[in-house]
């Protein structure tokens, strides 16, 4: 039996058999072969070329009937790359002529295409080329690590334990009802991270080494609250762990019957809680959850797993279902938030990643740098806009600047949309996402251009402390109760109560019970989280009392040491009211 630690980033507990995925790809060797080898290394090429074929015609087998319809259309590109004249046998060719080993001929040749691929005028061509690539990775997959398993084949109950997990291979693993993560790699604020917790799944992150200490197969404890993986317990631990998942399970219990009850505090003051979600499909938890409306749709991932983008029409359908869905409560559509660890291809793309993604050409910066993306979104999300209440929101704002072209983007496509008879809401609201520093400092200007704000805690934090949200090296920096954070906050909130504008909270600190009554405090009134915990942040709600809060937080924003607003938010969360 064996404990090792991480920092838990999903709460619940998980008893189960891992399933370890390998992911990095030994070194390519090379070497030369005897004549008499040549025709076994040649078969060796085939084989490994076959079980690629068989792995991704499973794959397109567990696409799960809910995902976008264009998500299997990657698979058959590929399917068709394998089958090409110009790669497997011209490959076994360079083993015949050059008596050079299979993976080191296949390489070679997958070189060569790139390079024909990159020359091209043609974008789409261009990009042709992360295909090819992606093709002779499996294939190299097959021949280096015989026996690799495709991680969709990951059984329903099993515990996926991963060096790190891209956002786009947590959106598949959505659909195969795994029963927690582990990564050795990863922060508590990482979309992976975020991912889980709207899975309603424990997980745990930054658990360094976890691929080699655990065998697949193993039985698992996972303890997403205190962030403690237990690799083959013991059979009392196991009875204890069960007893504790009871428990939880019964809290649960207590808790849904608050899903129909008004979120309002002791002294009648009433918040708005909502619902963050990343796919159409989530929409369901979000009802279930109570909320009162989606305040975060995170739209980037519609465009993941895939190898082009959705189009105007499928965006539209996929907006107007969440949006039919929601009956009229208000939906905030986030445009387009690509860039740094929201890669559509898990980080695989023809763009170079850059020194620092995060804060490269990133949400509204690559959507105004290519508006060949941008444009069709904004008229899905105008045309969406038609058959209910929704909100549309820019991510990553930094300058008053890029709000304008926004703005002028906007205008544009509502006039092109109106030339062409399509029905939207002309009003329909726009808000800003407060999540650089620069601009929760200069809320005041932005102010005047928007209909909301919503203050985006993990990049706010990111940016303000200078930790990437990613890097497990520097996650135990990452700390809502700040002074800076919290003073930034604070500033967004009493920008937006000057300009009469409302101001809500769609990071995770708002989805965090713990600092439910020091927001309240603050003067938020508006909380979007994943409806995980939309009910317990709903339960502290309701009993709180607003005036005793207020008089609180004024006093927080002076304290001069962060060990004294952690113990002073810690008392506070543990009186009566
Ligand atoms: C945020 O940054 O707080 C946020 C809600 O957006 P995302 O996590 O998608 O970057
Ligand atoms: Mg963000």
């Amino acid at each position: 039996m064996l404990a090792l630690h991480g920092t838990g980033v999903s709460d619940g507990i998980a008893i189960g058999k891992a399933y370890v995925l390998q992911r990095d790809l030994p070194e390519i060797p090379e070497y030369t072969i005897a004549h008499h080898q040549v025709e076994t290394e040649i078969e060796r090429l085939a084989r490994a070329a076959d079980a690629a074929r068989r792995q991704l015609h499973t794959i397109r087998d567990h696409i799960p009937a809910n995902a976008p319809a264009e998500a299997s259309s990657f698979l058959d590109a590929h399917l068709l790359i394998l089958d090409d004249k110009m790669l497997i046998p011209t490959a076994a060719e360079t083993v015949r002529r050059e008596r050079r080993n299979a993976e080191w001929a296949l390489k070679g040749q997958s070189d060569r295409l790139s390079e024909t691929f990159e020359k091209m005028d043609d974008a789409y061509l261009r990009n042709k080329r992360i295909d090819v690539n992606q093709v002779v990775e499996r294939v190299l997959r097959n021949l280096l690590m015989p026996g690799f398993e495709e991680h969709l084949k990951v059984e329903p109950g099993e515990i996926v334990v991963a060096t790190d997990l891209t956002p786009a291979d947590t959106v598949m693993f959505k659909h195969q009802q795994v029963r927690a993560f582990v990564t050795s790699l990863g922060g508590p604020i990482s979309h992976t991270a975020i991912l889980a917790r709207s899975l309603g799944i424990p997980a745990i992150v930054s658990v360094h080494n976890a691929t080699r200490y655990v065998r697949p197969g193993e039985e698992l404890i996972v303890d997403g609250k205190r962030g403690v993986l237990v690799v083959g317990p013991d059979k009392r631990l196991i009875a204890e762990y069960r007893r504790r998942q009871r428990e939880i399970a019964r809290e649960k219990r207590e808790l849904n019957r608050l899903r129909l009850s008004p979120a309002v505090t002791r002294d009648r003051h009433t918040v708005r809680l909502m619902a963050n979600i990343e796919l159409p499909a989530d929409v369901k938890a979000a009802v279930q959850s109570g909320a009162q409306g989606i305040g975060l749709y995170r739209t980037e991932f519609l465009f993941m797993n895939r190898p082009a983008a959705p189009d105007e029409e499928e965006q539209y359908r996929a907006y107007t279902k969440v949006v039919r869905a929601m009956r009229r409560k208000p939906v905030t559509i986030r445009t387009l938030d690509l860039g740094a660890d929201k890669q559509v291809d898990g980080g695989q793309g023809a763009r170079p990643v850059a020194v620092n993604p995060a804060l490269g050409l990133r949400a509204v910066r690559l959507c105004l740098h290519d508006t060949s993306l941008f444009r069709p979104q904004l008229r899905a999300i105008l045309r969406a806009s038609a058959h209910g209440s929704v909100r549309m929101m820019i991510p990553m704002l930094s300058s008053q600047e890029e709000l304008f072209r926004v703005l002028a983007l906007v205008d544009e496509t509502k006039s092109e949309l109106k030339r062409a008879g399509e029905k939207f809401n002309p009003r329909i609201p726009l808000g800003g996402m407060i999540e650089v520093p620069a601009a929760a400092i200069s809320a005041d200007l932005f102010a005047p251009y928007l209909d909301f704000f919503s203050i985006g805690t993990n990049d706010l934090i990111q940016y303000t402390l200078a930790i990437d949200r990613v890097d497990d090296a520097v996650n135990y920096l990452y700390d809502p109760l700040h002074p800076s954070v919290l003073r930034l906050v604070a500033m967004t909130i009493q920008a937006g109560r000057r300009a009469r504008i409302p101001v809500a909270m769609c990071g995770e600190m708002a989805g965090d019970p713990r600092y439910t009554r020091l927001l309240l405090g603050l003067g938020l009134n508006e909380f979007s989280m994943h409806p995980a915990t939309l009910l317990e942040v709903k339960k502290i709600v309701r009993g709180s009392r607003l005036a005793a809060l207020r008089k609180f937080a004024g006093r927080m924003l002076r304290l001069r040491d962060t060990q004294t607003v952690h113990d002073h938010v810690d008392r506070l969360n543990t009186e009566e009211d």
